[in-house]
């Protein structure tokens, strides 16, 4: 893809394509970001900017054969490796279908939303050893066109110790290669390979940005692209969801959820998080985020009422709901017990179970 493509984040690609014309390129580089940062489709337009045969200061061309064979995602000397389960494939090549498809449809795309593309969503993903070394063997390699060969490895996060079988490469790595790493945090990268990287730091999304992309790509009006933008916090794929819920089906669930509790209906309580608690884990996921952002706007709510981003059936229930809450602790014992449920989610704990703890918990403290 072309910079001009990547939501956002001008500084940082003006930066990179001065690094390129400068023949500032290291041949190892991380780049981290959140997630819905935009951390792959900047890396995508980098590389494609680097192999282009007739760039300019401002992008790549878009129609030179290279850059046509990177809009398909087929140039030869562009390889790829990410993470995938291994009931899938031996290697990544043996995925690249898939990984295009997933790729071309939305480079904003997040692990679990990969590993649903897969048809492995319960599966652990893994970047294997055997991959390991079908990376050494396409990059020792000569390139078949042009003059750099591109390894661009996402969620280099799931690269276990064998993954130290790299480190050659990353040292000595054939001419004209280059590494480009694609990291949501740096935490969990093997500490041998992060100090070979060249650092390149892809911040959240500015709320502006993320505001005219929704107003273009999902046609939201200003003002509603403006209130999503603000809650995703700079994550376009929270944006993009938020934004295809517009009849707000989170505030419909949490509102009933509670109500449920409030009037200690324990067995409807428990109904309820048996059916919701059987939605999948994008879904769980959104639903507890979104969660979060109402019990912030509760806590907060004496002080700034009207003034959270909520919208109007929102800014109505979070003023009843901290009617109910009896004081600011109990608003923070709350908010932690769901932030807490929603770590648990994310880490594929048993979504029922997590909701019916819940339940009782908020009943008990909503009496
Ligand atoms: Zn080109």
């Amino acid at each position: 893809m072309r910079f001009e493509e990547v939501i956002g984040q001008r500084d940082l690609a003006a930066k990179l394509r001065k690094g390129a014309n400068d023949g500032r390129i290291a041949h190892a580089q991380l780049f981290v970001g959140a997630e819905g940062s935009g951390n792959l489709a900047m890396a995508l337009a980098y590389a494609q900017y680097v192999q282009c045969t007739n760039s300019t200061a401002e992008d790549s061309c878009g129609v030179c054969s290279s850059c046509r064979k990177h809009q398909t995602m087929m140039h030869p000397d562009m390889h790829y490796s990410f993470p995938f389960s291994s009931n899938k494939a031996d290697v990544a090549s043996e995925l690249y279908p898939e990984w295009r498809k997933a790729v071309s449809g939305n480079p904003y795309m997040n692990y679990e939303m990969w590993m649903q593309e897969l048809g492995a969503e319960n599966k652990q993903g893994n970047i294997p050893i055997k991959e390991c070394h079908a990376i050494i063997k396409s990059l020792s390699l000569k390139p078949f066109e042009g003059d750099y060969k591109i390894l661009l490895m996402w969620l280099p996060e799931f690269l276990g110790a064998e993954g130290n079988v790299l480190l050659k490469l990353f040292e000595e790595p054939p001419q004209k290669t280059l590494f480009l790493l694609v990291a949501e945090s740096t935490e969990k990268i093997l500490s041998t390979i992060l100090s070979r990287v060249q650092m390149v730091r892809v911040p959240p999304l500015l709320q502006a940005d993320i505001s005219t992309k929704l107003q273009t790509d999902v046609q939201l009006a200003a003002e509603e692209a403006d209130r999503i933008a603000l809650l995703s916090a700079g994550n376009y794929i929270r944006a993009v969801e938020l934004a295809h819920n517009e009849e707000n089906q989170y505030l419909e669930a949490f509102r009933n959820w509670m109500g449920f509790c409030f009037q200690k209906k324990l067995g409807q309580a428990a109904a309820w998080a048996d059916t919701y608690g059987g939605n999948g884990r994008e879904q769980l996921k959104g639903f507890f985020l979104y969660s979060l952002e109402i019990l912030r706007a509760v806590m907060v709510h004496p002080y700034l009422a009207g003034k959270s981003g909520l919208n109007s059936d929102e800014e109505a229930f979070v003023g009843k709901f901290s009617a109910i809450i009896s004081s600011h602790a109990q608003g923070e014992l709350l908010y932690n017990w769901f932030n807490k449920a929603s770590y648990e989610i994310e880490r594929n704990g048993n979504a029922k179970i997590i909701l019916t703890d819940l339940s009782f918990k908020v009943t008990r403290l909503l009496k």
